[in-house]
């Protein structure tokens, strides 16, 4: 984002475009109060906009002084708004020429379209929320789960920059004490105890939190993600079908034709409030055409990024080699073995199976009459949620990618300065290593993150935000 647009009023269309009963353009900065004035017509004599006030009235074209719309105008003075700058919402009805017609007359009048999530970078920057939150409002808009959206509203209220304040006070407390001995190293007769107590607090006081943090990245793919499960399998065994059971709806179009599911389709169910992101991959059999192997490599990545794989076999028709193949190669950690069709007669030997496939977790189905698809919910999510993630309050704080990587380079940090510690480096190392910790954590917080990180997270979001 360009320092010099800081200054400019913005605007943006704040709701779906479509149609539905309300629409809102938005727009913060200093001359938001100024703009309104020129469009808006309150129903009662004109009235000077007080602010945090709901104002009925009309919004007029200056062109040539028509309404465009009915609206209900309100007016946030800064600070006291989303942005900490003067905001104007302008609740109209909605409807895609409507809201477009509202958004150029704004911008005419003096304001500039925001970019995407730049009214909560505004946010951001003038410091009434710190980046941690920032990404909490993606995380609401995106939760997939309702403990997500928990998960999110606890990290939009700031707990996690509240724990890593905590975490910077601590090291700011030991780097005193380091920088004590620095100063003070003639006169320090027992050093080793110092260092030792020193190590122990970073220990316990840093590093065990930072691992306790870590720890909630897996809650995080699972409420707020959704768990990434492929169904994979040859042509024909059941995919499609199956995803349908699950999803209870007709998503992925079923055929008896071999091959016709080539594009991965995505679709979130709930299984007892956790999501799960459900992949159906193209028909995985010996690729021929080039469709057929695209479709493939698609598989092959995907079933890299999974979280879990069901591994579907018709028990109606003897193992194939490629059902072979498959059982031999897959992640067998992540693999869920499911045989499908028992509402026909198998033609699959027990005792080869048990050869092939004894080491994967097994479930019986029926994708055409439902039987054994309770049985696989329930297995399902025993797999992933343990009985600690369903316990009423789960880690309060949930780590995303970026937050991990610099959590585990804070954390490393920590450990070089209790090894050094350890075998007695001088303390001047030692506050090298404290030092380069506390900026890691800084940056998840915002505090010292690059420009360009910051322009990343903010594009994710859409316009309007
Ligand atoms: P995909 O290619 O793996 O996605 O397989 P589909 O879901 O398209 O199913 C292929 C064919 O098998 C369709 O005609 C389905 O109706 C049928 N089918 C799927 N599951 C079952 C099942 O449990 N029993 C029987 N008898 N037929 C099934």
């Amino acid at each position: 984002m360009a320092p010099s647009s800081d200054n400019d009023t913005i605007a943006a269309i704040a709701t779906p475009l479509g149609q539905a009963g309300i629409g809102m353009v938005r727009l913060s900065g200093p001359k938001s109060r100024e703009i309104i004035q020129k469009l808006f017509q309150p129903q009662k004599t004109r009235l000077n906009l007080e602010t945090h006030r709901l104002y009925l009235g009309r919004l007029l074209d200056p062109a040539d002084r028509k309404a465009v719309d009915e609206v209900l105008v309100s007016f946030m003075q800064a600070p006291h708004s989303y942005t900490r700058e003067d905001v104007v919402e302008i609740n109209a009805h909605s409807g895609y020429a409507l809201l477009s017609k509202i958004l150029s007359l704004v911008l005419n009048a003096g304001a500039r379209l925001a970019k995407p999530g730049e009214f909560t970078f505004r946010a951001f920057k003038n410091g009434r929320i710190e980046l941690t939150q920032a990404e909490a409002v993606m995380d609401l808009i995106n939760a997939k789960s309702e403990k997500g959206l928990v998960l999110a509203a606890q990290q939009l209220q700031g707990r996690f920059g509240v724990e890593l304040e905590k975490l910077r006070h601590i090291n700011l407390e030991i780097l005193a004490q380091i920088e004590a001995a620095i100063d003070f190293s003639e006169d320090t007769g027992d050093d080793t105890s110092i260092g030792r107590s020193l190590a122990d607090r970073i220990e316990q006081e840093m590093i065990a939190p930072i691992a306790d943090m870590l720890a909630g990245f897996e809650q995080r793919k699972i409420w707020l993600e959704g768990v990434k499960t492929v169904i994979l399998g040859r042509v024909n065994v059941g995919k499609s079908s199956l995803l349908n059971q699950l999803a209870n709806e007709e998503r992925a179009i079923v055929t008896p034709i071999p091959g016709t599911t080539r594009d991965i389709i995505e679709t979130f169910i709930h299984i007892a409030g956790v999501p799960f992101r459900i992949m159906d991959t193209a028909g995985f059999r010996k690729a021929k055409g080039e469709v057929e192997k695209i479709g493939l490599r698609l598989t092959q990545t995907k079933t890299q990024e999974a979280d879990l794989i069901l591994l579907l076999i018709d028990q109606s028709r003897a193992l194939h080699p490629l059902d072979l193949d498959l059982l031999a190669n897959l992640d067998k950690n992540k693999t869920m073995l499911i045989l499908n069709k028992t509402d026909l007669p198998t033609k699959i030997n027990p005792e080869h199976l048990q050869q092939v496939a004894g080491h994967l977790p097994l479930l019986k189905i029926s994708a055409l009459t439902g039987a054994g698809l309770d049985m696989l919910r329930q297995t399902l999510l025993k797999r992933v949620v343990t009985k600690e993630d369903s316990a009423a309050d789960i880690t309060p704080l949930v780590p995303n990618l970026r937050h991990k990587i610099a959590l585990e380079k804070a954390g490393r940090f920590f450990q070089g300065a209790v090894a050094n510690l350890k075998t007695q480096l001088p303390p001047e190392i030692i506050a090298l290593d404290l030092h380069a910790g506390s900026q890691a954590l800084a940056e998840i917080i915002g505090e010292t993150t690059p420009e360009h990180v910051l322009e990343q997270i903010f594009s994710q979001f859409c316009i309007g935000k």
